[in-house]
Protein backbone atom coordinates (compact mmCIF):
# COMPACT_ATOMS: atom_id res chain seq x y z
CA UNK A 1 0.00 0.00 0.00
CA UNK A 2 1.33 3.18 -0.85
CA UNK A 3 1.56 6.35 1.49
CA UNK A 4 -1.01 9.20 0.30
CA UNK A 5 1.35 12.14 0.86
CA UNK A 6 0.04 15.58 1.73
CA UNK A 7 0.83 16.45 -1.75
CA UNK A 8 -1.48 18.95 -3.76
CA UNK A 9 -4.62 16.64 -5.52
CA UNK A 10 -4.06 18.98 -8.54
CA UNK A 11 -6.46 17.53 -11.06
CA UNK A 12 -9.20 18.02 -7.81
CA UNK A 13 -8.70 22.17 -8.50
CA UNK A 14 -11.02 24.07 -10.28
CA UNK A 15 -9.49 26.17 -13.13
CA UNK A 16 -9.17 29.09 -10.42
CA UNK A 17 -7.90 27.29 -7.74
CA UNK A 18 -5.20 26.38 -10.38
CA UNK A 19 -4.14 29.34 -10.68
CA UNK A 20 -3.78 30.62 -7.83
CA UNK A 21 -1.77 27.10 -6.79
CA UNK A 22 0.27 28.16 -9.78
CA UNK A 23 0.79 31.67 -8.69
CA UNK A 24 1.73 31.52 -4.93
CA UNK A 25 2.95 27.48 -4.88
CA UNK A 26 4.74 27.36 -7.77
CA UNK A 27 5.76 31.10 -8.72
CA UNK A 28 4.92 30.79 -12.42
CA UNK A 29 2.81 33.05 -14.41
CA UNK A 30 -0.74 33.00 -14.63
CA UNK A 31 -1.42 31.44 -17.96
CA UNK A 32 0.51 28.40 -17.29
CA UNK A 33 -2.76 27.24 -15.02
CA UNK A 34 -4.15 26.95 -18.14
CA UNK A 35 -1.74 25.33 -19.87
CA UNK A 36 -1.79 22.84 -16.70
CA UNK A 37 -5.44 22.46 -17.12
CA UNK A 38 -5.76 21.52 -20.72
CA UNK A 39 -2.90 18.75 -20.35
CA UNK A 40 -4.25 17.48 -17.06
CA UNK A 41 -7.75 17.22 -18.59
CA UNK A 42 -6.26 15.25 -21.55
CA UNK A 43 -4.63 12.57 -19.44
CA UNK A 44 -1.05 14.18 -19.85
CA UNK A 45 1.41 12.74 -17.23
CA UNK A 46 3.17 15.42 -15.58
CA UNK A 47 6.60 14.35 -16.79
CA UNK A 48 4.75 14.14 -20.25
CA UNK A 49 3.80 17.92 -20.39
CA UNK A 50 6.13 18.96 -23.67
CA UNK A 51 5.41 22.74 -23.78
CA UNK A 52 6.65 23.03 -19.79
CA UNK A 53 10.25 23.95 -19.03
CA UNK A 54 11.59 20.41 -16.97
CA UNK A 55 12.35 22.47 -13.92
CA UNK A 56 8.90 23.01 -13.90
CA UNK A 57 7.83 19.26 -14.13
CA UNK A 58 9.82 18.55 -11.77
CA UNK A 59 8.78 21.36 -9.42
CA UNK A 60 4.73 19.88 -10.32
CA UNK A 61 6.12 16.36 -9.27
CA UNK A 62 7.57 17.57 -6.04
CA UNK A 63 4.43 18.97 -5.18
CA UNK A 64 1.51 17.11 -6.58
CA UNK A 65 -0.41 13.74 -6.32
CA UNK A 66 -1.01 11.82 -9.75
CA UNK A 67 -4.08 10.69 -8.60
CA UNK A 68 -5.36 9.79 -12.43
CA UNK A 69 -7.01 6.26 -12.11
CA UNK A 70 -4.35 4.03 -14.33
CA UNK A 71 -6.20 0.71 -16.26
CA UNK A 72 -5.54 -2.54 -14.76
CA UNK A 73 -7.65 -4.40 -17.06
CA UNK A 74 -10.08 -3.72 -19.88
CA UNK A 75 -12.74 -5.93 -21.52
CA UNK A 76 -14.57 -5.15 -24.60
CA UNK A 77 -17.92 -6.58 -25.53
CA UNK A 78 -17.49 -8.00 -28.69
CA UNK A 79 -21.73 -7.69 -29.45
CA UNK A 80 -21.80 -4.13 -29.05
CA UNK A 81 -18.44 -2.57 -28.11
CA UNK A 82 -19.06 -1.74 -24.62
CA UNK A 83 -15.87 -1.00 -22.74
CA UNK A 84 -15.21 -1.95 -19.36
CA UNK A 85 -12.41 -0.59 -17.29
CA UNK A 86 -11.34 -2.14 -14.06
CA UNK A 87 -8.83 1.23 -12.99
CA UNK A 88 -6.30 1.19 -10.22
CA UNK A 89 -6.12 4.05 -7.78
CA UNK A 90 -2.91 5.48 -6.24
CA UNK A 91 -3.79 3.54 -3.17
CA UNK A 92 -4.11 0.26 -5.00
CA UNK A 93 -7.75 0.20 -4.74
CA UNK A 94 -9.79 -0.38 -8.07
CA UNK A 95 -12.80 0.69 -9.02
CA UNK A 96 -15.29 0.46 -12.86
CA UNK A 97 -15.64 2.73 -15.55
CA UNK A 98 -17.70 1.11 -18.55
CA UNK A 99 -18.14 2.82 -21.96
CA UNK A 100 -21.38 2.59 -23.62
CA UNK A 101 -21.70 3.12 -27.52
CA UNK A 102 -25.11 4.87 -28.13
CA UNK A 103 -26.22 6.79 -31.56
CA UNK A 104 -26.30 9.49 -29.74
CA UNK A 105 -22.60 9.75 -28.43
CA UNK A 106 -20.60 7.81 -26.23
CA UNK A 107 -21.74 7.86 -22.47
CA UNK A 108 -19.39 6.83 -19.81
CA UNK A 109 -20.97 5.54 -16.21
CA UNK A 110 -18.45 6.34 -13.78
CA UNK A 111 -18.30 4.80 -9.77
CA UNK A 112 -18.51 7.53 -7.16
CA UNK A 113 -17.08 5.50 -4.36
CA UNK A 114 -14.45 2.52 -3.75
CA UNK A 115 -17.06 0.22 -2.76
CA UNK A 116 -20.42 1.08 -0.93
CA UNK A 117 -21.91 1.06 2.24
CA UNK A 118 -25.84 1.25 1.17
CA UNK A 119 -26.19 -2.44 1.12
CA UNK A 120 -28.75 -2.89 -1.72
CA UNK A 121 -29.52 -6.84 -1.62
CA UNK A 122 -29.24 -7.64 -5.93
CA UNK A 123 -26.07 -4.91 -5.99
CA UNK A 124 -22.40 -6.44 -6.11
CA UNK A 125 -21.17 -3.54 -5.09
CA UNK A 126 -21.84 -3.49 -1.89
CA UNK A 127 -20.96 -7.09 -0.75
CA UNK A 128 -17.67 -6.00 1.27
CA UNK A 129 -18.41 -2.32 2.18
CA UNK A 130 -17.46 1.09 1.82
CA UNK A 131 -13.84 1.34 1.56
CA UNK A 132 -13.72 5.37 0.48
CA UNK A 133 -15.16 7.83 -1.29
CA UNK A 134 -13.57 9.16 -4.60
CA UNK A 135 -11.47 12.21 -5.15
CA UNK A 136 -13.31 14.70 -7.65
CA UNK A 137 -9.92 13.81 -9.48
CA UNK A 138 -10.57 10.40 -9.20
CA UNK A 139 -14.01 11.12 -10.41
CA UNK A 140 -12.63 13.48 -13.47
CA UNK A 141 -9.86 10.84 -14.20
CA UNK A 142 -12.37 7.95 -14.83
CA UNK A 143 -13.76 10.42 -17.83
CA UNK A 144 -10.45 11.42 -19.07
CA UNK A 145 -8.70 7.92 -19.01
CA UNK A 146 -11.65 6.64 -20.91
CA UNK A 147 -11.67 9.24 -23.38
CA UNK A 148 -7.89 9.10 -23.79
CA UNK A 149 -7.70 5.39 -24.55
CA UNK A 150 -10.79 5.49 -26.53
CA UNK A 151 -9.59 8.06 -28.73
CA UNK A 152 -13.02 9.25 -29.14
CA UNK A 153 -15.21 12.09 -26.96
CA UNK A 154 -17.26 11.33 -24.61
CA UNK A 155 -19.99 13.30 -24.58
CA UNK A 156 -22.78 12.05 -21.47
CA UNK A 157 -22.18 10.96 -17.84
CA UNK A 158 -24.07 8.41 -15.66
CA UNK A 159 -23.05 8.64 -12.29
CA UNK A 160 -24.37 4.62 -11.96
CA UNK A 161 -20.84 2.97 -11.82
CA UNK A 162 -20.14 1.50 -7.79
CA UNK A 163 -20.74 3.58 -5.12
CA UNK A 164 -23.61 5.78 -3.72
CA UNK A 165 -22.86 9.41 -5.24
CA UNK A 166 -25.18 11.13 -2.41
CA UNK A 167 -23.46 9.64 0.17
CA UNK A 168 -20.23 11.44 -1.49
CA UNK A 169 -22.21 15.03 -2.05
CA UNK A 170 -19.14 17.32 -1.81
CA UNK A 171 -16.83 15.93 -4.38
CA UNK A 172 -19.45 14.70 -6.64
CA UNK A 173 -20.78 18.41 -6.82
CA UNK A 174 -17.45 19.91 -7.37
CA UNK A 175 -17.00 16.79 -10.12
CA UNK A 176 -19.97 18.28 -12.11
CA UNK A 177 -18.63 21.56 -12.19
CA UNK A 178 -15.21 20.73 -13.06
CA UNK A 179 -16.05 18.37 -15.62
CA UNK A 180 -17.66 21.23 -17.54
CA UNK A 181 -15.37 23.55 -17.60
CA UNK A 182 -15.24 24.73 -21.27
CA UNK A 183 -11.42 24.78 -21.14
CA UNK A 184 -11.43 21.11 -20.13
CA UNK A 185 -13.55 18.03 -20.74
CA UNK A 186 -16.76 20.59 -21.20
CA UNK A 187 -19.26 18.22 -20.42
CA UNK A 188 -22.05 19.90 -19.47
CA UNK A 189 -24.75 19.38 -16.12
CA UNK A 190 -27.51 18.49 -18.83
CA UNK A 191 -25.30 15.25 -20.10
CA UNK A 192 -25.12 14.39 -17.02
CA UNK A 193 -27.12 12.01 -15.04
CA UNK A 194 -26.63 10.63 -11.42
CA UNK A 195 -28.64 8.08 -9.79
CA UNK A 196 -29.04 7.62 -6.23
CA UNK A 197 -30.38 5.04 -3.64
CA UNK A 198 -32.67 7.71 -1.87
CA UNK A 199 -30.55 9.74 0.38
CA UNK A 200 -33.17 11.70 1.17
CA UNK A 201 -31.73 14.73 3.16
CA UNK A 202 -29.06 14.81 0.09
CA UNK A 203 -31.84 14.98 -2.68
CA UNK A 204 -32.91 18.49 -0.82
CA UNK A 205 -29.66 19.60 -0.99
CA UNK A 206 -28.76 18.73 -4.55
CA UNK A 207 -32.05 20.66 -5.22
CA UNK A 208 -31.19 23.52 -3.32
CA UNK A 209 -28.22 23.50 -6.05
CA UNK A 210 -30.24 23.92 -9.05
CA UNK A 211 -27.66 21.93 -11.33
CA UNK A 212 -29.37 21.00 -14.50
CA UNK A 213 -28.59 17.42 -14.44
CA UNK A 214 -30.73 14.30 -14.67
CA UNK A 215 -31.84 12.70 -11.64
CA UNK A 216 -32.29 8.61 -11.44
CA UNK A 217 -34.29 7.18 -8.35
CA UNK A 218 -33.68 3.85 -7.75
CA UNK A 219 -37.37 2.89 -6.34
CA UNK A 220 -37.12 -1.00 -6.78
CA UNK A 221 -40.49 -1.29 -5.15
CA UNK A 222 -43.47 0.25 -5.08
CA UNK A 223 -44.56 -0.34 -1.20
CA UNK A 224 -41.92 -0.15 2.31
CA UNK A 225 -42.36 -3.78 3.22
CA UNK A 226 -40.63 -4.81 0.18
CA UNK A 227 -38.31 -1.98 -0.75
CA UNK A 228 -36.88 -2.47 3.20
CA UNK A 229 -36.32 -6.05 2.56
CA UNK A 230 -34.50 -5.11 -0.78
CA UNK A 231 -32.24 -1.61 -0.08
CA UNK A 232 -31.83 -1.03 3.56
CA UNK A 233 -32.12 2.95 3.14
CA UNK A 234 -35.72 2.40 3.02
CA UNK A 235 -36.05 1.37 6.65
CA UNK A 236 -34.39 5.23 7.23
CA UNK A 237 -36.41 7.10 4.35
CA UNK A 238 -39.74 5.24 3.34
CA UNK A 239 -41.12 5.38 -0.25
CA UNK A 240 -43.32 8.55 0.41
CA UNK A 241 -41.12 10.30 2.08
CA UNK A 242 -38.17 9.79 -0.85
CA UNK A 243 -41.17 10.56 -3.40
CA UNK A 244 -42.12 14.09 -1.38
CA UNK A 245 -38.19 14.71 -1.77
CA UNK A 246 -39.00 13.87 -5.67
CA UNK A 247 -41.79 16.33 -6.23
CA UNK A 248 -39.49 19.05 -4.28
CA UNK A 249 -36.79 18.30 -6.49
CA UNK A 250 -39.12 19.09 -9.67
CA UNK A 251 -40.85 21.76 -8.46
CA UNK A 252 -37.81 23.32 -8.02
CA UNK A 253 -35.73 22.49 -10.79
CA UNK A 254 -37.79 21.34 -13.44
CA UNK A 255 -35.78 18.96 -14.27
CA UNK A 256 -37.78 15.48 -15.37
CA UNK A 257 -36.88 12.43 -13.03
CA UNK A 258 -36.43 8.99 -13.70
CA UNK A 259 -36.72 5.84 -11.67
CA UNK A 260 -35.31 2.65 -11.85
CA UNK A 261 -36.82 -0.55 -11.30
CA UNK A 262 -34.82 -3.38 -10.90
CA UNK A 263 -37.25 -6.33 -11.61
CA UNK A 264 -36.71 -9.73 -8.93
CA UNK A 265 -38.93 -12.83 -10.22
CA UNK A 266 -41.14 -13.46 -7.30
CA UNK A 267 -40.18 -10.06 -5.22
CA UNK A 268 -41.15 -7.28 -6.81
CA UNK A 269 -42.71 -7.98 -10.76
CA UNK A 270 -46.57 -8.98 -10.44
CA UNK A 271 -48.82 -7.01 -11.86
CA UNK A 272 -50.46 -5.98 -8.06
CA UNK A 273 -46.38 -4.85 -7.79
CA UNK A 274 -47.27 -3.05 -11.36
CA UNK A 275 -50.31 -1.48 -10.43
CA UNK A 276 -49.09 -0.26 -6.92
CA UNK A 277 -45.94 1.23 -8.23
CA UNK A 278 -48.55 3.55 -10.68
CA UNK A 279 -51.12 4.21 -8.29
CA UNK A 280 -48.49 5.14 -5.62
CA UNK A 281 -46.10 7.17 -8.31
CA UNK A 282 -49.40 8.96 -9.50
CA UNK A 283 -50.41 9.69 -6.20
CA UNK A 284 -47.70 11.24 -4.70
CA UNK A 285 -46.16 13.07 -7.96
CA UNK A 286 -49.25 13.99 -9.54
CA UNK A 287 -52.26 14.18 -7.55
CA UNK A 288 -52.33 17.67 -7.08
CA UNK A 289 -52.75 18.49 -10.43
CA UNK A 290 -49.09 17.93 -11.78
CA UNK A 291 -48.46 17.60 -14.72
CA UNK A 292 -44.77 16.00 -13.71
CA UNK A 293 -43.52 13.44 -16.67
CA UNK A 294 -42.83 10.29 -14.98
CA UNK A 295 -40.41 7.74 -16.93
CA UNK A 296 -39.90 4.20 -15.22
CA UNK A 297 -36.64 2.18 -16.63
CA UNK A 298 -37.14 -1.55 -15.96
CA UNK A 299 -34.05 -3.01 -15.58
CA UNK A 300 -34.39 -7.43 -15.46
CA UNK A 301 -31.61 -7.75 -12.38
CA UNK A 302 -28.37 -9.02 -13.22
CA UNK A 303 -27.81 -12.10 -11.65
CA UNK A 304 -25.11 -11.51 -8.44
CA UNK A 305 -23.96 -14.96 -7.57
CA UNK A 306 -24.28 -14.01 -3.59
CA UNK A 307 -27.84 -12.79 -3.99
CA UNK A 308 -29.63 -15.43 -5.63
CA UNK A 309 -32.09 -13.04 -7.13
CA UNK A 310 -33.35 -14.49 -9.98
CA UNK A 311 -34.21 -12.12 -13.13
CA UNK A 312 -38.28 -11.98 -14.26
CA UNK A 313 -39.23 -13.70 -17.18
CA UNK A 314 -39.43 -11.47 -20.69
CA UNK A 315 -43.29 -12.01 -20.62
CA UNK A 316 -43.22 -10.67 -17.22
CA UNK A 317 -41.36 -7.82 -17.65
CA UNK A 318 -43.39 -6.76 -20.87
CA UNK A 319 -47.01 -7.00 -18.99
CA UNK A 320 -45.10 -4.92 -15.88
CA UNK A 321 -44.38 -2.45 -18.61
CA UNK A 322 -48.00 -2.27 -20.20
CA UNK A 323 -49.46 -1.66 -17.04
CA UNK A 324 -47.16 1.16 -16.36
CA UNK A 325 -48.22 2.56 -19.85
CA UNK A 326 -51.77 1.95 -19.61
CA UNK A 327 -51.87 4.38 -16.33
CA UNK A 328 -49.43 7.02 -17.93
CA UNK A 329 -46.47 6.05 -16.79
CA UNK A 330 -43.48 5.99 -19.75
CA UNK A 331 -41.81 2.82 -19.16
CA UNK A 332 -38.92 1.57 -21.16
CA UNK A 333 -36.92 -1.84 -20.61
CA UNK A 334 -33.56 -1.33 -20.43
CA UNK A 335 -31.21 -3.01 -23.00
CA UNK A 336 -28.60 -5.09 -21.79
CA UNK A 337 -24.91 -4.02 -22.76
CA UNK A 338 -21.93 -5.82 -22.99
CA UNK A 339 -23.19 -8.96 -21.73
CA UNK A 340 -20.60 -10.71 -22.43
CA UNK A 341 -17.86 -9.06 -20.29
CA UNK A 342 -20.54 -8.42 -17.04
CA UNK A 343 -20.63 -5.38 -17.85
CA UNK A 344 -23.19 -4.59 -14.79
CA UNK A 345 -20.67 -2.22 -12.41
CA UNK A 346 -19.25 -4.15 -9.35
CA UNK A 347 -18.55 -7.21 -10.41
CA UNK A 348 -15.25 -6.86 -12.12
CA UNK A 349 -14.21 -5.17 -9.05
CA UNK A 350 -15.44 -8.09 -6.71
CA UNK A 351 -13.46 -10.79 -8.96
CA UNK A 352 -10.47 -8.72 -8.33
CA UNK A 353 -10.84 -8.19 -4.53
CA UNK A 354 -11.92 -12.20 -4.41
CA UNK A 355 -8.64 -13.00 -6.50
CA UNK A 356 -6.52 -10.77 -4.41
CA UNK A 357 -7.75 -12.44 -0.87
CA UNK A 358 -7.30 -16.02 -2.27
CA UNK A 359 -4.06 -15.23 -3.23
N1 LIG B 1 -25.95 4.01 -5.64
C1 LIG B 1 -26.63 4.51 -6.78
C2 LIG B 1 -25.91 4.29 -8.10
C3 LIG B 1 -25.25 2.99 -8.35
S1 LIG B 1 -26.19 1.60 -8.85
C4 LIG B 1 -28.03 3.98 -6.84
O1 LIG B 1 -28.40 3.16 -6.00
O2 LIG B 1 -28.79 4.41 -7.69
C5 LIG B 1 -26.89 1.97 -10.42
C6 LIG B 1 -28.21 1.25 -10.64
O3 LIG B 1 -28.01 -0.17 -10.84
C7 LIG B 1 -29.15 1.38 -9.46
O4 LIG B 1 -30.46 1.58 -9.92
C8 LIG B 1 -29.02 0.03 -8.82
O5 LIG B 1 -30.11 -0.23 -8.01
C9 LIG B 1 -28.90 -0.88 -10.02
N2 LIG B 1 -28.35 -2.20 -9.74
C10 LIG B 1 -27.40 -2.54 -8.87
N3 LIG B 1 -27.17 -3.87 -8.90
C11 LIG B 1 -27.99 -4.37 -9.82
C12 LIG B 1 -28.24 -5.69 -10.31
N4 LIG B 1 -27.59 -6.76 -9.83
N5 LIG B 1 -29.15 -5.84 -11.29
C13 LIG B 1 -29.83 -4.77 -11.77
N6 LIG B 1 -29.64 -3.51 -11.36
C14 LIG B 1 -28.75 -3.31 -10.38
Amino acid sequence: MINISKKTDILSLMPKELEVFVTEELGEPKYRAKQIFSFLCKGVAFSEMSSLSKGLRQKIEEKCEDRMPIIEKKLVSAIDGTVKYLFRLIDGNCIETVVMKYNHGNTVCISSQVGCRMGCRFCASTIGGKVRDLEPSELIGQVIMAQKDMGERISNIVMMGIGEPLDNFDNVVKFLALVGCESGLNIGYRHISLSTCGIVDKIYKLAELDLPITLSISLHAPDDETRSQIMPINNKWGVKELLCACRDYYAKTKRRLSFEYTLISGKNDSQKNAENLASVLNGELRSRGDTMPIHVNLIPVNEVKESGFVRSGDAQIKAFAAHLEKRGIRATIRRKLGPDINASCGQLRRESVENNTER
